[in-house]
Protein backbone atom coordinates (compact mmCIF):
# COMPACT_ATOMS: atom_id res chain seq x y z
CA UNK A 1 0.00 0.00 0.00
CA UNK A 2 2.99 2.05 0.64
CA UNK A 3 4.40 2.06 -2.96
CA UNK A 4 1.25 2.37 -3.99
CA UNK A 5 0.99 6.10 -2.30
CA UNK A 6 4.31 6.74 -3.13
CA UNK A 7 3.87 5.94 -7.03
CA UNK A 8 0.85 8.29 -6.48
CA UNK A 9 2.51 10.88 -5.21
CA UNK A 10 5.50 10.39 -7.68
CA UNK A 11 3.19 10.46 -10.76
CA UNK A 12 1.20 13.50 -9.79
CA UNK A 13 4.23 15.30 -9.41
CA UNK A 14 5.15 14.12 -12.99
CA UNK A 15 1.94 15.22 -14.31
CA UNK A 16 1.75 18.40 -12.89
CA UNK A 17 5.28 18.87 -14.36
CA UNK A 18 3.74 18.30 -17.24
CA UNK A 19 1.01 20.63 -17.52
CA UNK A 20 1.97 23.89 -16.66
CA UNK A 21 0.71 25.19 -19.85
CA UNK A 22 -2.22 25.97 -17.69
CA UNK A 23 -5.55 24.23 -19.33
CA UNK A 24 -5.59 20.77 -18.62
CA UNK A 25 -7.10 18.88 -16.07
CA UNK A 26 -4.34 16.11 -15.59
CA UNK A 27 -5.86 12.48 -15.29
CA UNK A 28 -6.15 10.95 -11.42
CA UNK A 29 -5.63 7.56 -12.44
CA UNK A 30 -2.89 5.06 -12.30
CA UNK A 31 -1.09 3.10 -15.19
CA UNK A 32 -2.50 -0.02 -15.75
CA UNK A 33 -0.47 -2.73 -14.25
CA UNK A 34 2.06 -4.34 -16.73
CA UNK A 35 1.19 -5.56 -20.13
CA UNK A 36 3.99 -7.78 -22.02
CA UNK A 37 4.47 -8.62 -25.10
CA UNK A 38 3.45 -12.38 -24.08
CA UNK A 39 0.23 -10.61 -23.02
CA UNK A 40 -0.07 -9.04 -26.19
CA UNK A 41 0.60 -12.33 -28.50
CA UNK A 42 -2.13 -14.41 -26.85
CA UNK A 43 -4.78 -11.84 -27.90
CA UNK A 44 -6.80 -13.25 -30.87
CA UNK A 45 -6.56 -10.55 -33.37
CA UNK A 46 -10.25 -10.68 -35.33
CA UNK A 47 -11.05 -7.72 -36.17
CA UNK A 48 -9.67 -5.56 -38.95
CA UNK A 49 -9.34 -1.98 -40.06
CA UNK A 50 -11.68 -0.89 -42.35
CA UNK A 51 -9.31 0.87 -45.10
CA UNK A 52 -5.82 -1.16 -44.13
CA UNK A 53 -7.13 -3.98 -43.11
CA UNK A 54 -4.47 -3.62 -39.51
CA UNK A 55 -5.48 -7.18 -37.45
CA UNK A 56 -6.34 -5.37 -33.69
CA UNK A 57 -7.29 -6.98 -30.88
CA UNK A 58 -9.49 -4.18 -28.35
CA UNK A 59 -9.05 -5.33 -24.80
CA UNK A 60 -13.03 -5.77 -23.02
CA UNK A 61 -12.66 -3.08 -20.66
CA UNK A 62 -11.69 0.02 -23.47
CA UNK A 63 -15.02 2.15 -23.93
CA UNK A 64 -16.27 3.31 -27.04
CA UNK A 65 -16.91 2.30 -29.89
CA UNK A 66 -15.64 -0.53 -31.75
CA UNK A 67 -15.72 0.90 -34.95
CA UNK A 68 -14.83 4.03 -34.06
CA UNK A 69 -11.87 2.98 -33.27
CA UNK A 70 -10.67 1.00 -35.72
CA UNK A 71 -11.13 4.23 -38.17
CA UNK A 72 -9.23 6.04 -36.25
CA UNK A 73 -6.28 3.94 -36.51
CA UNK A 74 -6.83 3.79 -40.22
CA UNK A 75 -7.28 7.39 -40.25
CA UNK A 76 -4.32 8.46 -38.36
CA UNK A 77 -2.24 6.11 -39.88
CA UNK A 78 -2.97 7.47 -43.28
CA UNK A 79 -2.36 10.94 -41.86
CA UNK A 80 1.01 9.99 -40.30
CA UNK A 81 1.96 8.24 -43.91
CA UNK A 82 0.93 11.10 -45.56
CA UNK A 83 2.65 13.51 -43.95
CA UNK A 84 5.64 11.68 -43.48
CA UNK A 85 6.56 10.11 -46.77
CA UNK A 86 6.14 11.94 -50.22
CA UNK A 87 4.51 9.09 -51.70
CA UNK A 88 1.70 9.55 -49.13
CA UNK A 89 -0.92 7.01 -47.20
CA UNK A 90 -0.97 4.50 -50.17
CA UNK A 91 2.51 3.30 -48.77
CA UNK A 92 0.37 1.46 -46.48
CA UNK A 93 -0.86 -1.31 -48.91
CA UNK A 94 1.97 -2.63 -49.90
CA UNK A 95 5.40 -3.24 -48.83
CA UNK A 96 7.43 0.03 -48.53
CA UNK A 97 11.20 0.33 -48.63
CA UNK A 98 12.40 2.91 -46.42
CA UNK A 99 16.08 5.13 -46.19
CA UNK A 100 18.65 2.82 -45.92
CA UNK A 101 16.97 -0.37 -47.58
CA UNK A 102 14.57 -1.73 -44.75
CA UNK A 103 11.27 -3.11 -46.33
CA UNK A 104 8.08 -2.51 -44.18
CA UNK A 105 5.95 -5.00 -44.80
CA UNK A 106 2.21 -3.51 -45.64
CA UNK A 107 -0.14 -2.60 -42.56
CA UNK A 108 -2.38 -5.76 -42.99
CA UNK A 109 0.86 -7.59 -41.30
CA UNK A 110 0.30 -5.22 -37.98
CA UNK A 111 -0.51 -6.53 -35.13
CA UNK A 112 -2.41 -3.92 -33.01
CA UNK A 113 -3.59 -4.83 -28.97
CA UNK A 114 -5.74 -1.53 -27.63
CA UNK A 115 -5.37 -1.49 -24.09
CA UNK A 116 -7.95 1.57 -22.52
CA UNK A 117 -5.04 3.23 -20.47
CA UNK A 118 -1.24 4.26 -19.84
CA UNK A 119 -0.14 0.88 -19.05
CA UNK A 120 3.30 -0.01 -16.78
CA UNK A 121 5.55 -1.81 -20.01
CA UNK A 122 8.26 -3.54 -20.16
CA UNK A 123 10.43 -0.96 -22.23
CA UNK A 124 14.00 0.37 -22.63
CA UNK A 125 14.46 2.93 -20.12
CA UNK A 126 11.21 3.24 -19.09
CA UNK A 127 8.50 1.58 -16.77
CA UNK A 128 5.45 3.06 -18.21
CA UNK A 129 4.17 3.23 -21.52
CA UNK A 130 1.11 4.90 -23.67
CA UNK A 131 2.45 2.49 -26.11
CA UNK A 132 4.62 0.52 -27.44
CA UNK A 133 6.10 -1.31 -30.49
CA UNK A 134 7.87 -4.30 -30.72
CA UNK A 135 10.92 -4.33 -33.24
CA UNK A 136 10.83 -8.06 -34.72
CA UNK A 137 7.11 -8.76 -33.63
CA UNK A 138 5.17 -5.61 -35.80
CA UNK A 139 2.90 -5.72 -33.06
CA UNK A 140 2.06 -2.54 -31.11
CA UNK A 141 0.44 -1.95 -28.32
CA UNK A 142 -1.48 1.66 -27.63
CA UNK A 143 -3.01 3.30 -25.34
CA UNK A 144 -6.27 4.82 -26.20
CA UNK A 145 -6.21 7.38 -23.46
CA UNK A 146 -3.48 8.37 -21.51
CA UNK A 147 -2.70 10.80 -18.41
CA UNK A 148 -4.78 13.58 -19.58
CA UNK A 149 -2.44 15.38 -21.47
CA UNK A 150 -3.54 14.60 -24.96
CA UNK A 151 -6.25 13.12 -27.25
CA UNK A 152 -7.23 9.52 -27.64
CA UNK A 153 -4.48 6.99 -29.12
CA UNK A 154 -1.76 10.10 -29.14
CA UNK A 155 1.00 7.70 -29.14
CA UNK A 156 -0.02 5.90 -32.39
CA UNK A 157 1.55 7.80 -34.15
CA UNK A 158 4.68 7.96 -32.76
CA UNK A 159 4.37 4.02 -32.51
CA UNK A 160 3.64 3.72 -36.08
CA UNK A 161 7.44 5.77 -36.53
CA UNK A 162 9.00 3.17 -34.98
CA UNK A 163 7.76 0.62 -37.82
CA UNK A 164 8.54 2.84 -40.19
CA UNK A 165 12.27 3.52 -39.47
CA UNK A 166 12.33 5.35 -36.31
CA UNK A 167 15.06 3.94 -34.42
CA UNK A 168 14.46 2.71 -30.47
CA UNK A 169 16.75 5.02 -28.69
CA UNK A 170 14.85 7.98 -30.93
CA UNK A 171 18.53 8.79 -32.03
CA UNK A 172 16.60 10.09 -35.12
CA UNK A 173 13.05 10.91 -34.00
CA UNK A 174 14.09 14.55 -35.31
CA UNK A 175 13.23 13.16 -39.09
CA UNK A 176 10.23 11.91 -37.62
CA UNK A 177 8.40 15.27 -36.31
CA UNK A 178 5.93 16.99 -36.60
CA UNK A 179 3.97 13.78 -37.92
CA UNK A 180 4.32 11.45 -35.32
CA UNK A 181 3.20 14.69 -33.06
CA UNK A 182 1.27 13.09 -30.17
CA UNK A 183 -2.38 14.67 -30.85
CA UNK A 184 -3.93 17.64 -28.50
CA UNK A 185 -1.32 17.69 -26.11
CA UNK A 186 1.08 20.74 -25.13
CA UNK A 187 4.58 20.73 -24.86
CA UNK A 188 5.24 17.90 -23.43
CA UNK A 189 8.69 18.34 -21.53
CA UNK A 190 9.34 14.53 -21.71
CA UNK A 191 8.12 11.79 -23.54
CA UNK A 192 5.72 9.56 -22.75
CA UNK A 193 5.78 7.38 -25.69
CA UNK A 194 8.29 4.15 -26.40
ZN1 LIG B 1 9.34 5.83 -29.05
Amino acid sequence: MKLKIIFALLFSSLTNLACDAGDLIPESGSPLPLITLDDAESQEYELTTPLYRIRVSIREDVGGNEENILGNLDEMAANFLDCQFDEGANIGFDKFTIEGGEEIPPLSQLSVFVVPFTFRCEAENRDTCDGIYYFGNDLIIIARENRGLCDNFAFWKHELGHRYGMAGDHSNQGGFEPCIDPAGCIDLPFELGD
